[in-house]
This record gives C-alpha cells, structure tokens and sequence, in this order.
C-alpha cells in the first residue's frame, strides 16, 4: 500500500465518530479495529455489549433516522462460528425458486465482530444514503462483509462489486447462472 494510500484509509477513519458503550473497550482500540473501512458521512458509530444466553452471534443495525451505526460484541466474548448466507442460486427448473448458499465464518476476536458487522451495515448505509435505494439486500450485505471484513483496507469499488452481484440474482428467466 503506497503511503498516500495509507493516510487516505487513517484519514477515513479518524473522521468516523465513535463511541463505545462496551465496558472497558475504549475508542481508540475500536478505531483501530475499524482502521482502512469506508466512511459512513456524517453517521456516529455505537458499539455495545451483545448479552447473550447460550452462544454469541452477531448483531448490528443501522439507525436511519438517528443517524447510528449500532455494532454489538458478545459479551463476554470468546470465539465462535457463525453461519452467513451469501448467495441464493436459483434452481433448475420452473418458478422462483432458491437454493442458498451459506458460508460457515470463523470469528476470533472481537475485531472480527466489529469489522465484519461495520462492513454489513455500512453497505445498508451506502445503499440508503449515497445511492438513495430501499436498504434491504441482506445477502449483498452479507457478502460484501464476508469478502472484505479481513482485507485491511475496503473501497466504494468493492461495494459496487458487491452490489452487481445483487443485480445478478434479479435478471429474468432463461439466464444462467454458472455453478
Ligand atoms: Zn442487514
């Protein structure tokens, strides 16, 4: 990564405004965390503790009318799997129907959480705010955090990458999706 490159992703995410509701998780240990993803504009970002009964999963929610990203982290945490649905093939054959294609994801820390749950909310974001679509599309979602959550540094390009991928699944009968 050229340095140039390097101070534009510090820049994005210094600009993010950040407050963390998780007890002894600082703001600067999730800015860090959150380090080389797109802004969200003028929206805060608000990590909270997910309390959970049995196994930790992820939770995350964009807040339009406040203005809020809302990222929650299992607490307490440990590690754990989790299944994400990336694609939905359609089947062989007459009518709408889908086959989904899942992907088991492995979160270590709670980085993982914070990053894959930012990259899944902040497409929503995108989709509403900058490109003025209904927010929906949870499988785009999904996949776009999926591809990018481990990559130290994600663009408005990946999206739109993500996002031809959505379009995809809506064209008409008679095309065929490769296997
Ligand atoms: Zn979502």
């Amino acid at each position: 990564m050229a340095a140039f490159d390097r101070a534009a992703a510090r820049a994005h995410t210094l600009a993010i405004s950040i407050r963390s509701d998780l007890p002894g998780f600082k703001v600067a240990v999730a800015r860090r965390a959150l380090a080389g993803l797109p802004s969200p504009g003028d929206y805060r970002v608000v990590i909270k503790p997910l309390r959970y009964r049995t196994r930790p999963s992820l939770s995350g929610l964009c807040e339009f009318d406040l203005g809020r990203i809302i990222l929650r982290v299992p607490e307490p945490f440990r590690p754990f799997d989790e299944l994400v649905y990336v694609n939905a093939r359609r089947k062989r054959g007459a009518g709408m129907r889908f086959a989904w294609v899942a992907e088991k994801v492995h979160f270590r820390t709670r980085r993982d959480v914070l990053r894959f749950l930012y990259c899944h909310e902040w497409l929503h974001w995108y989709l509403r705010e900058v490109q003025s679509r209904r927010s929906g599309a949870e499988t785009a979602c999904d996949r776009f955090a999926l591809r990018n959550f481990r990559r130290r540094r994600v663009t408005i390009e990946d999206a739109l990458e993500a996002l031809q991928g959505t379009r995809m699944q809506l064209l008409p009968d008679g095309f065929r999706l490769a296997a």
